[in-house]
């Protein structure tokens, strides 16, 4: 089942909302951090993963926007909102 690629609930395939990682990182650079980031599991594992333990959720985030930005993502109605809406 896929989930979403922000807060990795699980997700219908129906349900995915698809926004580009140009997109995604337009807003991030505005400052939009999401609310429910990693709220399902381990978006903040992700840090370590990467060698970065010692990030915060929003130098976190950033990195790995920055490392996603030329590919699509699939989010959940919820985040999609949040972020179409910033
Ligand atoms: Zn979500």
């Amino acid at each position: 089942m896929p989930i979403c690629d922000v807060c990795s609930k699980p997700l219908d395939r129906s349900e995915m909302k698809i926004l580009s990682g140009s997109r995604i990182s337009g807003v991030t650079a505005r400052g939009f951090v999401p609310r429910n980031l990693g709220a399902h599991s381990a978006m903040k594992g992700l840090g370590s993963l990467f060698g970065a333990p010692a990030r915060s959720d929003k130098d976190t985030w950033k990195f790995i926007v920055s490392q996603n930005s030329s590919t699509d993502w699939g989010l959940c109605a919820d985040c999609a909102v949040e972020l179409e809406s910033y």
